[in-house]
């Protein structure tokens, strides 16, 4: 289909300095956890996007000078000429398919406690660090001799990016994490020199570097300033009316301004807590400021939103870092009338995980994300189908609509197998919950995929047992049967049940999504730590009970610190009078409450409660799999060459691991037993002479 003429302005080519974009489609920098450590799947990953149509490229932040670095983090380095190929790569990369490559340079400044590389940390004022980790380290103030290193390290950063082929660089200086907003923010600059003091004062460092990069590289790169809309941090912060007279300031200073909404956590803010374009007060009105174009972010799914913003003049680039990891191709999709195969964003933040966690980046949306290079994954294109041909999929939750669809782009006849009514299995059920809603996409974007394909047959209210099984004579099934939530309060703490005297009800997060929800007086134990505690809690109280959150962590929802969502969570449950009591563990259950105690002395306390819900561990549903098991013997002649259990089945996880579970499966159907052998690529650190 040709693209719907109301798309046309997303197409249009804009200038950016020295070079131009073939469309509006700005892939903004965006970290993938595996930065220097596997730069072969970034180099992929970045290939992927340009394939897909996006008009401009980035990396993840790229640390420019070794004198600043963000370990335990893992970016991109560019510290010497030997960082270079690894940089080439991504520029060939990023440019296979004719997007323009940027390299985000980043100076962390007093952001970078230099762990690694033991160098004490420059900042405009002396301070201790700011990041995630706390670390005791202090960074000391720079004098006019380091104002001068800093700019040849820039300039000589900016002339190996060149060399490496980037089309652009940007100065990052927003999230916090960047030396430039750390010199126009009055809350790290207290200096009273030049670069202190007065906006303009506190502007000549980005205004000298951004001088350094015309000069070094401006015949050819475009030269972006990313910056924050609002620092966020108080009133010395940099606010958005002062970002507003910078940039009128400076206003013809780079050749794009790059703005992003705050703090990394606003920017990337979860859909629990943030809309899409949720930026759009912070930056409307800043294009009339300046004639440089303006590229923003705001977690753009929507074509109809994205015009809506070029049309109004917000605009000029529609910025998107997690709406290309769940679907590098979306750009393509609008240009060839197709938005109803967008794989939308759900703005879970998993992808983030994979950089907080120095793992390795993942998408519950798009399960090939950085599995471009290490499985040779295509987010659009599935291997050639194998030599068998019928395949039953027993559970329709995201493990086994994504193993359908998956098996069916193969080519695979399938059988999907549900015993609900419905589509979706937990994302079904979680998409109502408080703030959820967005996570309703996984089921959505698998069920149009699943109703164009002539391939696949799915058979609701068909809870199959073993004898079905065996007697249909698929020739592979596949069962992802998901997990249920365990009533007697095992997980981390408890490793056995709870002792429990008396009748006081129990309730666990299936009882509440199924619709009976406690009232009175609720102890909700949190020994999961991921966002379902939370999420929980603000139901109860919407359904008017009163809430005491009990979790033996030292945050409420701990595992959302990986989500950039946990700050928030915590905010909103002591706003809406949840009570949070940290530190404590429930240790037994009896008549009208609960005993807790404090997860490090053991100091018991009774705590009164008309009910207690349990959001501790799941337990897997895999009673369908031990009796298949038990019977292997009866398989053969029952035509049956593979049974196997995937997902919450196998082992219970966050949705990320089902969809990955489900895709999996079926691209390694069919395809050569590789034994022991390492099921991804790799690349290892090259060793020195002795
Ligand atoms: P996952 O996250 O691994 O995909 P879910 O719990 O979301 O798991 O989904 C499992 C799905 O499997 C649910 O929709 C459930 O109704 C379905 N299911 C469970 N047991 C059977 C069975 N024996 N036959 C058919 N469907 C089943
Ligand atoms: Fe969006 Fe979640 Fe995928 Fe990140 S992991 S890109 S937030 S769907």
């Amino acid at each position: 289909m040709p693209r719907d003429p109301r798309y046309d302005i997303l197409f249009e080519p804009v200038q950016i300095g020295p070079v131009t974009a073939k469309n509006r489609f700005y892939q903004v920098p965006h970290c993938n956890g595996g930065g220097y450590r596997d730069p072969s799947a970034a180099a992929a990953m970045r290939r992927t996007k340009s394939e897909g149509g996006w008009g401009v490229v980035f990396t993840e932040q790229c640390e420019m000078h070794h004198t600043s670095e963000i370990t335990p983090f893992i970016e991109l380095r560019l510290w010497d000429d030997r960082d270079m190929p690894m940089l080439s790569r991504m520029a060939e990369a990023m440019h296979e398919h004719g997007a323009l490559a940027g390299i985000q340079l980043a100076y962390s400044g007093i952001n970078g406690p230099n762990l690694y590389t033991r160098e004490v940390p420059l900042a405009p004022t002396s301070l201790p660090i700011r990041t995630f980790t706390n670390d005791p380290v202090h960074a000391r103030a720079m004098d006019k001799e380091d104002i001068r290193d800093l700019r040849r390290w820039y300039r000589n950063a900016f002339v190996r990016a060149k060399k490496c082929g980037f089309d652009l660089v940007c100065l990052y200086g927003a999230h916090g994490f960047g030396i430039i907003q750390h010199f126009l923010s009055r809350a790290t600059n207290h200096r009273s020199d030049e670069y202190g003091g007065s906006l303009e004062n506190r502007s000549r460092l980005m205004r000298e570097l951004v001088m350094e990069a015309r000069d070094a590289i401006g015949d050819s790169c475009g030269v972006s300033l990313r910056l924050s809309l609002d620092e966020i941090v108080g009133d010395l912060g940099f606010a958005n009316a002062e970002v507003r007279d910078m940039i009128q300031m400076h206003a013809e200073l780079p050749d794009i301004w790059d703005l992003a909404h705050g703090t990394w956590e606003d920017c990337s803010g979860a859909s629990r807590f943030k809309d899409e374009a949720a930026q759009q007060d912070l930056v409307a009105g800043i294009k009339a400021l300046t004639p440089k174009p303006v590229v923003g972010v705001g977690r753009f799914t929507s074509p109809d939103v994205m015009v809506k913003q070029v049309k109004a003049g917000v605009l000029d680039f529609i910025g998107c870092a997690r709406p290309s990891i769940a679907d590098p191709f979306l750009p393509k999709k609008v240009e060839e009338g197709r938005i109803e195969d967008i794989r939308e964003c759900i703005g879970c933040n998993i992808c983030i995980t994979g950089d907080m966690t120095m793992s390795i980046s993942r998408c519950t949306q798009n399960p090939t994300f950085m599995e471009e290079w290490r499985k040779g994954w295509h987010p659009e294109r599935m291997n050639a189908k194998g030599d068998s041909s019928t395949v039953l999929v027993v559970g329709a939750g995201p493990a086994g609509m994504e193993a359908a669809r998956a098996l069916g782009e193969r080519g695979y006849q399938v059988v999907l197998a549900e015993a609900g009514t419905d589509l979706g299995g937990r994302v079904s059920r979680e998409c109502m919950l408080p703030g959820l809603s967005a996570w309703g996409r996984v089921r959505d974007y698998r069920q149009y995929q699943l109703s164009q394909m002539a391939e696949v047959d799915i058979y609701f209210e068909s809870a199959l047992g073993a004898e079905d099984i065996l007697d249909f004579g698929f020739e592979h099934v596949v069962l992802a049967t998901g997990a249920s939530w365990r009533d007697d309060g095992v997980a981390r703490f408890h490793v056995t049940p709870l002792p429990k005297t008396g009748d006081l009800p129990v309730y666990t997060p299936d009882d509440l999504m199924a619709g009976k929800v406690p009232s009175g007086r609720v102890v909700l134990y949190d020994d999961d730590h991921y966002y379902m505690g939370g999420v929980l809690a603000e139901l109860l109280v919407q359904n008017g009970a009163q809430v005491t959150i009990v979790t033996p962590a030292a945050y409420v929802s701990e595992w959302t610190n990986n989500t950039l969502e946990q700050a928030f969570i915590h905010q909103k449950l002591a706003n809406m009078g949840v009570d949070i009591q940290l530190n404590r563990a429930v240790t037994a259950l009896s008549e009208g409450g609960v005993t807790t105690a404090c997860s490090y002395t053991g100091a018991a306390r009774d705590l009164s409660a008309d009910a207690v819900v349990l959001v501790t561990a799941r337990r897997q549903n895999d009673a369908l799999w031990q009796t298949l098991q038990s019977r292997a013997d009866d398989w053969a002649e029952a035509g049956i060459k593979s049974i196997k259990v995937i997902g919450d089945a196998q082992a219970p996880g966050p949705i990320a691991w089902a969809t990955y579970a489900g895709h999996r499966y079926a691209r390694e159907l069919d395809t050569p037993d590789i034994g022991d052998a390492l099921p991804f690529r790799r690349e290892l650190a090259e060793l020195g002479a002795h």
